[in-house]
């Protein structure tokens, strides 16, 4: 027994949604269970809401929104605000990263170092960016001033997905917050408790009633009415691609809301004949695929590897998929965790025996770990007829494929129906821009996996994105909208 297994059993978890700054139960008074997939152990039992519980939320942002509580502040008093926001989250570190662990099955190290310290960040980030922007005066003649100028969308909707919770709510509440906005957020129903702690945190930061409202509950009863709204003007999404197209019917038959979609992902490293280290390039590869048990959208699920070094690369993946250490997350020493539910795993373990069965080899894994686990999987002579090339997966196995040249690699890496995220090594600085240019990817790493930082936008080409970006300054797109004020000087 671990600390964290000590400070998890006394954990107090949150039990009601949040609407106008008040903790509520579903209208309805109906709940559903939240699991711990490491134990399968009920943690605790969430509203589950309907669309009754969204005409609240709702009704509650507008209100916000209408007032100028926090639309109309100075840009630096929100700023002050949501800095404070970042700060409880780095106070409540531990608790946090706890919370997560038990209720998502991610590894506790992950959750100290990378989830909690980056939610806070993204706040920050966000929250300091917004009081040095500046707008816009268009060329005119003397007699006219024409101001293009960014204003808050209103009433935003944030759809979330479980794999990680705290952090895709900080890419979504961090700008829509910043920008003046009033969101309502629902968690994915595996995962809600770090989001109403968050709720929470922002009340005690200062975030006025009614800002930042969590309803927890299905997407048939909480997100779809979120997504037809009349009300809600801009809704944001991360989540898979068969859903995320729902929201745009939901739009199309609603209120035209603005929709951004991030979706799901099959990303490729492109591994080409001049790469430098073999050995370098599995431990960093393993890591792509295997971090956070492959529940990750950029998880580079594809390796397409030039025919001169095909054979070493997958002797060296199998070597790294060896080290890596599935068990409990509580745990520090673990590296992966179990996947987030049975449902999932079943999936996972599903689409591993599709590989099987189209003719795949199977170097190492492709089976279940203890619980929910699953061992690192890696695959080779995948073809890009198999199902394991095609579609996500979203554990950790990896489809390795030969090519018979670079040319053919990034042809077969641009070969899905998506285009979240490329990785790209080469020792020729000439055919790192090149080729990187020719990867249809939201994001290219060259030379290491990366997704770029809070700093960058993050998005995805093709079936993997659409209608704006999360992080950098481009976020604020999605929460604003471009208005012309044109003045005649002589009217
Ligand atoms: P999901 O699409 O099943 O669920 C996402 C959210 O949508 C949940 O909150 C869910 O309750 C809601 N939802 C489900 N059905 C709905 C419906 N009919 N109407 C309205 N809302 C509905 O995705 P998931 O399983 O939670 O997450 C995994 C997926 O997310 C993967 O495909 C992954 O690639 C993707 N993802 C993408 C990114 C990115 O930035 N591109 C990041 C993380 C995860």
């Amino acid at each position: 027994m671990t600390d964290y297994h000590v400070i998890a059993e006394g954990l107090k978890l949150p039990s009601q949604i949040l609407i106008d700054g008040q903790w509520r139960d579903a209208l309805s008074g109906a709940t559903f269970a939240t699991i711990d997939p490491s134990t399968g152990r009920e943690l605790a039992q969430l509203p589950a809401c309907d669309a009754a519980d969204v005409d609240a939320a709702v009704a509650s942002a507008r209100a916000a929104f209408k007032s100028g509580v926090w639309s109309d502040l100075h840009p630096t008093a929100r700023k002050a605000v949501l800095v404070k926001l970042a700060a409880l989250i780095e106070d409540n570190l531990t608790e946090l990263a706890v919370m997560e662990v038990i209720d998502a099955g991610k590894p506790i190290t992950d959750c100290l170092e990378i989830d909690v310290p980056e939610t806070a960040s993204c706040i920050r980030w966000h929250a300091e960016a917004q009081d040095k922007l500046y707008d816009q005066i268009a060329p005119s003649a003397p007699d006219a001033v024409g101001m293009i100028m960014r204003e808050p969308v209103g009433v935003v909707a944030a759809v979330l997905p479980w794999n990680f919770p705290l952090m895709m709510m900080a890419w979504k509440i961090g700008p829509a917050l910043a920008t003046g906005n009033s969101v309502i957020v629902k968690p994915a129903e595996q995962t809600s408790l770090t989001a109403l702690r968050l709720g929470q945190l922002a009340l005690e930061a200062g975030v006025p009633p009614g800002v930042l409202n969590v309803v927890t509950g299905f997407g048939p009863e909480v997100g779809e009415p979120l997504g037809r709204h009349m009300d809600v003007d801009a809704l944001t999404f991360t989540g898979s691609t068969e859903v995320g197209r729902r929201f745009l019917e939901y739009a199309a038959q609603s209120n035209v809301k603005d929709v951004c979609l991030e979706m799901g992902g099959k990303s490729a490293a492109v591994v080409l004949e001049d790469a430098r280290d073999i050995a370098r390039i599995a431990e960093v590869q393993a890591n792509a695929i295997f971090w956070n048990m492959g529940e990750n959208c950029t998880a580079n699920s594809r390796i397409i590897v030039h025919a001169s070094r095909y054979d070493e690369l997958v002797e060296e993946l199998r070597k790294q998929a060896a080290t890596w250490v599935v068990g409990d997350p509580l745990d520090p020493a673990t590296q992966n965790g179990p996947l987030v539910s049975k449902e999932h795993f079943e999936k996972v373990a599903g689409l591993t025996q599709k590989g099987k069965d189209e003719g795949a080899r199977l170097i190492c894994g492709g089976e279940a770990g203890q619980g929910l686990s699953f061992v690192p999987t890696v695959f080779a002579d995948v073809t890009r007829d198999m199902t394991i090339f095609q579609e996500e997966i979203f554990g950790p196995v990896v489809a390795v494929t030969k090519a018979a040249n670079d040319d053919e690699a990034i042809e077969l890496a641009n070969a899905t129906a998506y285009g979240l995220a490329a990785t790209l090594y080469t020792s020729d600085v000439a055919k790192a821009h090149r080729y990187a240019r020719m990867l249809n990817a939201g994001t290219v790493g060259v030379n290491n996996y990366s997704e770029g930082e809070i700093s960058t936008p993050f998005g995805g080409f093709k079936q993997s994105g659409f209608g704006g970006r999360d992080n950098g300054i481009h976020a604020h797109e999605q929460y604003t909208e471009l208005k012309t004020i044109w003045l005649d000087l002589n009217g």
